[in-house]
């Protein structure tokens, strides 16, 4: 899970870059970077951390042009450092190339092997280098170049290039993550999430389809296939987590889905209850879903202290453990002397709803039965999003029994991959609409190298 924007042609690319990249920040807080061409040149500034980190307080100001790149990143191939912050900057035969990527390469390692052995020599540990390498060794035009990586490359790439005079987006072609076109002013804005467009005031055209790249100029818009596109994988976990609520994908509200994941897995549980509580934030819609359905009040019953940083991916056990004690609390009124129905769209690990649950009933609920609006996680992904190493995950190695007795829940319920889908579909079948479910499944929709 990364973020990637780019702008062509507007005066103020850099700036619409860095306001862009601040709604995308969800997507990435480990680095930000934006590269813009003023036409002959390119000025690029990187840093470590969230936006305003990276960036200071104006030094997006500084950055001159009206072509603009710009990523959020989140590791999961290579070290988080500044070392491989994006967009990866390089010259070729054929000019300058700026690239960010939002996704991960299953076959990076072997690629990267192959080209070190024909002297390729690499700058960075991300999988990402992988694709310059293979431009440069095509040579000119960009066009042209990028096809022929493509050609090479498997796995999930939404991707955005830019050259002195160009911005081309690139989805790979099964459509993990989202990328979507818009209008702006005089020119265009491509974003990975739909929320972009409208903080940088673009209109929203059109999701850059599976398999598509769309190269934009001075004379418009070129699209191409580079290969026949394969079903869409739509990365489940976009709709269910990641993406923001006031993001469309697939022209589907988020927030909708969220809420009729809510309203399913009340369908598949019905529980009787006095107050519905969602997990901040990404519970909260699907909670609201849930009550509507069931009847019962919803009710604020956590706060999130937003100004901790995120638990999930802390190195160790312990550390993300008391990560959730200071970032999530109950509001004791809410939830004392009451049956409790807890919304959350995921367990991985295992860490926060045990925590979750410990703090509830220290708040004086008298029952808490958990329910997730995803199936049990129980294989890695390999598409970019870190949902841990396969022996981490609870769900691989105990049954959702043993894990509502190891979180200390009067019951815990995961919603069925069907019911998942149902929520997340628009039932349009005009449209290549499939889903990747690899995480609850282990079908991977690529090689898995
Ligand atoms: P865990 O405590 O390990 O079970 O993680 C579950 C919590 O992490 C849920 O509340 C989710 O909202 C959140 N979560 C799920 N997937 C991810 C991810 N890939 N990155 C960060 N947080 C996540
Ligand atoms: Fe998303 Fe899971 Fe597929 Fe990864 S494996 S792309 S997290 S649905």
């Amino acid at each position: 899970m990364c973020g990637i924007l780019g702008v062509f042609n507007h005066p103020q690319a850099a700036e619409l870059t860095y306001f862009g990249l601040h709604s995308l920040q969800h997507r990435g807080q480990e680095s930000a970077g934006i590269c813009v061409s003023d036409g002959t040149k390119f000025h690029t500034h990187r840093g470590a951390g969230l936006v305003t980190e990276a960036f200071g307080q104006d030094q997006h100001n500084q950055l001159n042009g009206n072509i603009g790149i710009g990523h959020v990143r989140y590791t999961t191939t290579g070290d988080s450092g500044l070392l491989n912050a994006q967009p990866l900057v390089f010259r070729y035969t054929g000019g300058q190339v700026a690239i960010a990527h939002n996704g991960n390469l299953v076959n990076a390692r072997s690629l990267r092997t192959d080209l070190e052995r024909q002297g390729s020599i690499f700058q960075t540990n991300s999988d990402t280098e992988v694709i310059p390498h293979l431009i440069a060794r095509a040579g000119p035009p960009i066009r042209k170049a990028v096809q022929e990586a493509f050609r090479r490359i498997e796995g999930a790439y939404a991707l955005l290039f830019m050259t002195e005079t160009q911005l081309v987006a690139a989805q790979d072609p099964r459509g993990f993550h989202p990328l979507s076109l818009g209008k702006l002013d005089d020119g265009w804005l491509v974003a990975s999430e739909t929320c972009a467009h409208d903080v940088c005031g673009a209109k929203f055209v059109r999701e850059i389809e599976p398999g598509e790249m769309l190269v934009i100029d001075k004379d418009g818009l070129h699209s191409s296939s580079f290969v026949e596109p394969n079903p869409r994988s739509i990365c489940s976990f976009e709709y269910i987590y990641f993406a923001r609520p006031d993001s469309e994908i697939d022209e589907n509200s988020v927030h909708k889905v969220r809420k009729e994941l809510g309203r399913q897995i009340c369908r598949e549980m019905p529980t009787e209850a006095d107050v519905v509580i969602g997990v901040p934030d990404s519970g909260l819609a699907a909670a609201i879903g849930y009550a509507e359905e069931s009847g019962y009040p919803y009710e604020l019953g956590m706060m999130k202290n937003r100004y901790v940083g995120r638990t999930f991916i802390q190195p160790d056990q312990e550390l993300r453990r008391k990560g959730v004690r200071m970032k999530l609390s109950v509001v004791r009124q809410a939830v004392e002397g009451k049956r409790v129905i807890l919304v959350d769209d995921s367990i991985v690990r295992g860490t926060t709803s045990g925590r979750i649950v410990e703090i509830l009933k220290n708040a004086g609920a008298t029952e808490v039965h958990m329910r997730v609006t995803s199936p049990p996680i129980m294989f890695p992904c390999l598409y970019g999003i870190d949902t841990a190493r396969r022996m981490e995950l609870i769900s691989a190695t105990k049954t959702p029994e043993e894990i509502c007795e190891k979180i200390g829940a009067d019951s815990l319920h995961f919603l069925s991959e069907k019911g998942m889908i149902s929520a997340t579909d628009r039932n349009d079948s005009s449209k290549n609409r499939g889903h990747c479910l690899a995480c609850f499944s282990g079908n991977y929709p690529t090689n898995t190298c």
